[in-house]
C-alpha cells in the first residue's frame, strides 16, 4: 500500500466526522478547507432540511448550523434535530452572522451548546469544537 494512501485511512480513521450547514458557497468552501486542514472529515448541507437529513445519515460527532438558511432555517432544524433520539446527543454549535441581540439566549433555547458569530474566529471555533467533541 502507498504510505500516502495509509495516511488518508489513518486520518478518516481518527478525525471526527462534521457536519457543516452553511448555504453561502464561498463559507462553505473557506470553513471546510479549514476544517479539512485540521483533519477533520467534513460533509455539508445547504439548507435547513438537508441538515436534519444528513444528521440522521452521517451521525457526525458536531454540527456547525448557519442559521439564516433556506427551506428551513437553523433555528428549526436545530430543533428538529434535537428532537429526534437518533440525533439529539449530537452537539450543535449555531453561527450567525451579525451578532443579534438575544442569538446567543435564542440559540440555546432551541438546543444548540454554544453560538459563534460569523466571520469566524478560527482558533476560537475549533476550540470550542474539541470542547464538545471530547466531552
Ligand atoms: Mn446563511
Amino acid at each position: 500500500m502507498e504510505p500516502r494512501s495509509l495516511m488518508v485511512m489513518r486520518e478518516e480513521a481518527q478525525m471526527p466526522k462534521v457536519l457543516l450547514v452553511e448555504d453561502n458557497e464561498m463559507n462553505r468552501d473557506m470553513l471546510s478547507r479549514r476544517l479539512q486542514r485540521k483533519g477533520y472529515d467534513v460533509v455539508f448541507a445547504v439548507d435547513g432540511n438537508a441538515a436534519v437529513s444528513m444528521a440522521r445519515i452521517e451521525k457526525p460527532a458536531l454540527i456547525l448550523m448557519d442559521m439564516s438558511l433556506p427551506v428551513m432555517d437553523g433555528w428549526e432544524a436545530t430543533r428538529q434535530i434535537k428532537s429526534n433520539p437518533d440525533t439529539q446527543t449530537i452537539p450543535v454549535i449555531a453561527l450567525t452572522a451579525h451578532a443579534m441581540a438575544g442569538d446567543q439566549e435564542k440559540a440555546l433555547a432551541a438546543g444548540c451548546e454554544d453560538y459563534d458569530t460569523k466571520p469566524v474566529d478560527f482558533p476560537r471555533l475549533l476550540g470550542k469544537m474539541e470542547e464538545l467533541i471530547s466531552a
